[in-house]
């Protein structure tokens, strides 16, 4: 091994901060040395540096803000809103350093973890049944804000969820790659909130960056060209028919939403890559042994969308795709499935290697 004369030091952030809220966004892009082809450069935006772990943290802030800027949500107000669980944790963390009580409804299919998180924060949450579907959850948080009098976060439909995006995620990528070439920008969609606000400024001020958008194998709600029924409010009144439910949590759900609308009648994507669940489970995985970067299924459904473009990208092509949470949001959920917690033989063999301290039957 190449001896290392690099010494590695840190100098701080050049000040204290007055709130967990104020260490939102600015999260690192990240160059893959390992997984990639050597003709490109890939780098990965990590949102699982954000407080609350994921890229919904930017969301939460954004719509409780603007909902107090614009006189829409009142101090000591409950908040309700229909969440996979991203959002939720994110409208938690907030509504806990701001002191607003929250509500969270989701499908019983979210992972536990997100259950236990929210009610960790100190939100409820109200579980609704699988065969409903998102649906069926955002159709109980409407109940639950109408008969009480609670504000009602919309995710799927405000204008505080895009906006976000084009004022930080996308300074940001803009910010990071000044000066350098940005060929390529991959993402999945779950509201549309990144991919709107983003290409909203890439669009304008790096209009070479191709925008690729992926959507799971198993819900091709884009690709099926069908449009999306809604109300004059823009929520949606039934289930798209190129629904399919798909273990690519955080995405797509089963409906198109209005915040994605603005992307799909903007053309602000150049291409759209169905991807599978297992190669996405797979590539998070790679992720984490060959990158030291954990991220959950939707982070590694986007890698694999990235690590097939820089096969066929000419020569020092530049890509950057979206990381959207961290991995140990799932370590009930398939993603862990073959990650045992008992010895195997390997490791048996290790312990009775050495005379002290052996494990003699599975404790
Ligand atoms: N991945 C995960 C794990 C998510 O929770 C979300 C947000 N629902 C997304 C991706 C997609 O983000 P957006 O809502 O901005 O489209």
């Amino acid at each position: 091994m190449e001896k290392n004369s690099f010494i590695r030091k840190t100098s701080g952030r050049g000040r204290p901060y007055e709130s967990v809220l104020d260490t939102i966004g600015n999260t690192p892009s990240i160059r893959l040395n390992s997984l990639p082809p050597a003709h490109v450069e890939l780098y990965v935006k990590a949102e699982f540096f954000n407080p609350a772990g994921s890229v919904k943290d930017r969301l939460a802030v954004s719509i409780i803000e603007e909902a107090e800027r614009s006189g829409a949500l009142r101090q000591g107000q409950t908040i309700v809103e229909a969440t996979s669980g991203n959002t939720g944790i994110g409208l938690a963390m907030v509504c806990a350093a701001k002191g607003y009580p929250f509500v969270a409804t989701m499908p019983t299919t979210v992972s536990i973890e997100r259950r236990r998180l929210m009610r960790f924060y100190g939100a409820r949450v109200v579980l609704t049944p699988k065969k409903d579907k998102a649906l069926g959850s955002y159709k109980k948080a409407v109940e639950l804000s109408e008969s009480n009098g609670w504000f009602l976060a919309s995710q799927f439909e405000t204008s505080a969820n895009a906006l976000i995006h084009q004022r930080t995620t996308a300074r940001e990528i803009v910010a990071d790659f000044e000066g350098k070439r940005l060929d390529y920008w991959v993402t999945g969609y779950g509201t549309g909130g990144t991919l709107t606000g983003v290409a909203r400024l890439l669009r304008k001020e790096r209009p070479e960056t191709k925008i690729i958008l992926s959507e799971p194998d198993k819900a091709e709600l884009l690709g099926s060209g069908e449009t999306q029924l809604r109300s004059a409010a823009g929520q949606p009144q039934e289930s798209h028919p190129a629904f399919q439910p798909h273990m690519i949590q955080g995405w797509t759900p089963d409906f198109i939403p209005l915040v994605l609308q603005e992307a799909i009648d903007n053309g602000f994507f150049d291409d759209l890559v169905p991807v599978c669940e297992e190669e996405s489970m797979m590539c998070s995985e790679l992720l984490a042994k060959r990158e030291g970067i954990l991220t959950g299924v939707s982070g590694g459904a986007t890698l694999a969308v990235a690590l097939k473009l820089a096969e066929e990208a000419s020569e020092r092509s530049v890509i950057l795709c979206m990381l959207p949470d961290t991995g140990e949001r799932y370590l009930s959920a398939p993603l862990f499935d073959k990650i045992n917690t008992h010895m195997n033989s390997e490791e048996r063999s290790l312990s009775l290697s050495t005379p002290n301290f052996q494990l003699l039957d599975d404790e």
